[in-house]
Order: C-alpha cells, then structure tokens, then sequence
C-alpha cells in the first residue's frame, strides 16, 4: 500500500508518521476500526492538512461490534481481577516506554501544546495504576445483617452492566477516550467506543496498545464516524452509556438513554471561576490564572473562563497577570518549546472569534490578546484577557472553549461566591488565598463538582482516588475514584436463609408467627442492637 498522504515537507507532522511506516500503520487502522468502506480525513491543526483515511463505521457495523463485545464478556468478566488488572499495568508500562508515539498524535490531531499533551498520558498511567490496586476494594463484596439474625444472612455483591458504550470528544482524545475504559474493563465489562471525527488516530493507537498489552479480541471494540448518526446508534444497544461533551448533546443522550432505561453517566461542559481573595498571593493566583486559562488552548472542561478579583487588589493582579499572559510562549511544535498551541479546527477557531467580536462589539475592553495569528499557524489564537463583560455578552455565562478570560471585580467574599455561582453549569472552580482553611469553609458554598484551592484546575483532576464531575448543566455522575468504578456495575443483593422460605413454619398461626416477630422487634430496640 502506498501513502496518500502529503509528505512531511512542512515538518508540522511527525517525524515518525511518514513512509513505510504510515503504509503499516494505515493498515493497521483499517482493519482495527469496525466496519466501514467510506473513509473520513480529519485536517491536522498545525498546517490545516489532511491527517489518515479513517473508515466511517456504519450502523450495521456498529451493531456487530457490540454483539462481539457481548460475545466476549463473560469470558472476560469470569477472570480474576487480578488477571485484569495484570492487562492495564502492562498497558501502563508500555505507554510509558512509547509516551512520545501518543503525544505526537495528539498534537497532530489536535494542535494543543506537548506539555498538555503529557498531561494526558500522565493521567492515564495514574488512573490505569490506581484502579489495577484499588478497584478491586471498591467493588468488594459488602456483607450486611440478614433480616432473622443467625438463620438468615446477607451480602451486596457488584456486577458488571455488560457493555458499556463510550462517546468522548476531541479535547482530551486520550485521557478522555481511555482513562473512564480503563475502570469499566476492570469491572468485568467490554466496551464499545465511538471514536471522535477529528481524533481518532489517538483512540485507535491506545487500542493498539491495549491489544499489545494482552486485551483479549472484542473487548474493547472501536467504531468511528458522527455523533448524531453513530453516537445515537450506540447508546440504543449498550447497557450503559459513558459520555463525555457539551452540555447540549448531553442532553439529548440523556433523552435517549432514559427511553430505553439504561444508566448514564454525563461529563458536559463548565463556565469555570477562579476567586482572588483579597489576602491571595497575586504572583501565585496569576500563575494559577494563567496555567487554567490557557491550558490546553483553553479547550479544557474544567479551565478558568471567569476570574473574580476582590476589588482592593484588582489593579495590582491585573498587572502581575498581564505579565505572565504576556510570557507565554505561543506556537506549534513537536516538543516543549511551546505553552500554548493551536485551537483544534476552523470550527473552533470560529466560536472563540465569535465569542470575543460579540463582547467587544458590545462593550467589552481587551487588555491582552485578542486576535487569531495566522502567522502562526491557521487556527492559532492569541491568549486573550478581557474586563468590563456584562450578561449581555455571549461569553460572560456561554462556555467559549478557547483562551479568552474575563475579569471581575468583587466587593468581598459574599459577592465572590455569588459572581461563582451565575449561570447553571457548576463543573470546577477555583480559590487563592493564604488562608487555606477560610478558602475551604468558602468551598461548599460554590456549585462545583471540584474546588481548587491555590491551584488553578488540574489538581482535582489528578487527583485520581476522589471523584470528578459536574452539578447543574454541568453533568451527572462522577469519573475517578469509587463513584468512577462503580457506575460500571450494578448491586446485587444476595440474601440466603439456613430455614428456607420466612414465614409462619408448619403449624405455627400467623397470630403467633406475628407475636414472635412484634417481640424480636421490641428487644432490639431495648437492645439498640440494630
Ligand atoms: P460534542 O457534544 O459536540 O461532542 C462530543 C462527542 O459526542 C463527539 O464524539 C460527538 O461525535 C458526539 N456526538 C455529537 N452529537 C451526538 C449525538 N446527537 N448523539 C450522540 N453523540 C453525539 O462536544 P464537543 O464540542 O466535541 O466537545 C467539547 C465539549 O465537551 C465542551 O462543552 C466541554 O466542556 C465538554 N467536555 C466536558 C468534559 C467533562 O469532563 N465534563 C471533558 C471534556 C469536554
């Protein structure tokens, strides 16, 4: 098979993703994606070019590969989970060792700077670690009094949904595409993913992975192609549906998934604020400012799109940030020479345009950034600050997704918490202050599924062993932690009686079968013993 792919003259694609080894490798993409005859090029960010032919699964095609995934579930669910879990610390250990191969891809496919795109391969290692050693205790049996003490007793066990689907979006291609697999597999289940249009080298590469790491055939099956035709398809024949994206179609997956009565777990979009106390270090909170704006071209769930300043240091932290936005080293490249990379698509570019023209149209003042440079690349967008935003503007409570912050000024930590809480989303936030303690008694107060104190977003995020989530629009359910694992079983309880069935024994009245249990009632009370 030769290349139909444009040579690596611009030297904005890998070095690696070119000859002999894009012929191997796009064979290995045709025959790992379910189905499909038509093909779909997604444009790389960095030159606008196209990427590799991905097949378009059909819904036919779809449909298989679930009833191949059901095919191998009991299998799989019937090992240890130790024998799992062995499978994902290979595949940890192996992704350490080719880190370099998946950050490539996701800067080729979606433009963000290498820093971000490590971060990615950092949590997946940590949550493919963590749930190899700790899963198997979230899930352990629980054993519970049975109803008649000593003849009767009681457990809770955890069993796998069966298939889960996933659909995740291009942000995170990685992190988001792998790290919630990587507990539903160690439950017990298989696993269908749709892969996103502009990302979906990065799925087919950790699936690849995978496979290398001992992941039995059919378990994790991949299909590729839109969301409204084939993401639609996916949630009518799965047991459970994983989603990840905007708050918009979260909405209609969840419409679907309530039709047919299967579970859901919904991971939408944020409108995210970052709180300056009046007492906050202003070099750290901007640092903080700057990393969770910007970071991932601003094209991050949890990123700060909102900093509220206590007005008796407004002036001074607008300086310091200015500064550090300023600093930012701004371009593409395939190494760490870069903060801040590209926007992932024209479509995105288009929004953030969208978002900045509408508020300065309508009063807003720019005090950094501003504008798209196509000197640097063709969706490349300057990190941008803006003040004076009102309701009236479309990005003062509409997630933009890009990096564009706006600033606010607030009279004290009442007025903070209430600028926080406007809009419905409620995904993260963030608070800086020296007073640790006052910054925590203020965390409950503001509708977040994660709260930052002196950071400004991915603390919580890494922080694997709690949950992450949503409240308001911003979603259902939580990943990571116990709630991350368990969502992908179902409790069963299971109860077993040394007397057989409970109820009046042969020749008892129910008069007396009554007294009886009236008088076990009235001991354990006296005995406080349940
Ligand atoms: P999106 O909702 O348009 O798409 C997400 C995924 O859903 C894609 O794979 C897409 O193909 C699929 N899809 C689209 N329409 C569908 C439909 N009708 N039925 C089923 N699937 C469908 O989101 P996006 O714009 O690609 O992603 C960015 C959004 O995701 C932002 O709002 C961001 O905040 C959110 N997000 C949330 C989290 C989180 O953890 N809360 C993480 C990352 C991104």
């Amino acid at each position: 098979m030769t290349s139909t792919l444009p040579q690596a003259a611009s030297g904005l694609r890998p070095a690696w993703v070119t000859g002999a080894r894009v012929a191997s490798w796009l064979r290995w993409v045709h025959t790992s994606v379910s189905g499909g005859t038509e093909t779909r090029t997604a444009l790389a960010p960095y030159d606008a070019l196209p990427t590799v032919p991905v097949p378009v699964s059909t819904v036919a095609d779809l449909q298989a590969a679930v009833v191949a995934a059901r095919d191998a579930q009991p299998a799989w669910s019937a090992l240890p989970y130790g024998a799992r879990a062995e499978v994902m610390l290979r595949f940890h250990d192996l992704l350490l060792e080719r880190q370099d191969e998946v950050m490539d891809l996701i800067q080729w496919e979606m433009g963000k700077a290498r820093f971000h795109a490590w971060q990615e391969v950092l949590q997946v290692a940590n949550l493919a670690r963590h749930y190899s050693r700790h899963g198997e205790t979230y899930l352990k049996t629980r054993k519970v009094r049975g109803v008649i003490p000593v003849v009767t007793s009681a457990k809770e066990v955890r069993v796998p949904k069966g298939v889960v689907g996933f659909i995740s979006p291009w942000n995170y291609p990685f992190y988001l595409g792998v790290g919630d697999l990587i507990p539903a597999l160690l439950a017990g289940n298989t696993a269908v993913g749709k892969a996103d249009p502009q990302t979906p080298l990065t799925l087919l590469w950790a699936r690849a992975l995978l496979a290398e790491a001992g992941l039995p055939e059919h378990v994790w099956e991949v299909v590729a192609g839109d969301g409204p035709t084939l993401g639609q398809a996916l949630i009518e024949e799965v047991d459970y549906l994983c989603f990840t994206g905007s708050t918009a179609t979260g909405r209609i997956v969840a419409q679907r998934a309530a039709r047919r009565l299967i579970g859901a777990s919904l991971e939408l979009g944020g409108k995210n604020p970052l709180i300056v106390r009046a007492d906050a270090k202003l070099d750290v909170a901007a640092r903080g400012a700057v990393e969770a704006a910007f970071a991932n071209t601003g094209q991050m769930c949890i990123h700060i799109e909102r900093v509220i300043v206590h007005q008796d240091v407004y002036d001074d932290f607008v300086a310091v940030l200015l500064a550090a936005t300023g600093a930012q080293r701004i371009g593409q490249s395939f190494d760490f020479g870069h903060d801040v990379g590209s926007l992932a698509s024209q479509a995105q570019l288009e929004k953030v345009v969208a978002h900045v023209d509408d508020a300065v149209a309508k009063g807003a003042s720019v005090l950094a950034g501003g504008r798209a440079r196509p000197d640097l690349g063709p969706y490349v967008y300057e990190p941008t600050v803006l003040a004076d935003v009102t309701e009236e503007m479309d990005l003062c409570l509409g997630e933009t997704f890009g990096p564009v912050v706006a600033l606010y000024r607030a009279a004290d930590d009442e007025d903070a918490i209430a600028m926080a809480n406007r809009g419905r989303q409620g995904l993260s936030a963030s608070i800086f202050s020296k007073d640790i303690a006052a910054a925590e008694a203020l965390a409950p107060r503001i509708r977040a599924g994660s709260v930052n104190i002196n950071d400004g977003a991915s603390l919580a995020a890494g922080t694997v062993e709690a949950g992450m989530g949503g409240m308001g629009e911003s979603g259902l359910g939580r990943r990571h932690g116990a709630e991350g694992i368990k969502r992908f079983t179902e409790s069963q309880t299971v109860v077993s009686s040394k007397i057989g069935p409970v109820g009046p024994p042969p020749g008892m009245s129910v008069e007396r079968f009554i007294a009886l249990g009236n008088g076990q009632l009235k001991l354990l009370r006296r005995l406080r013993a349940r």
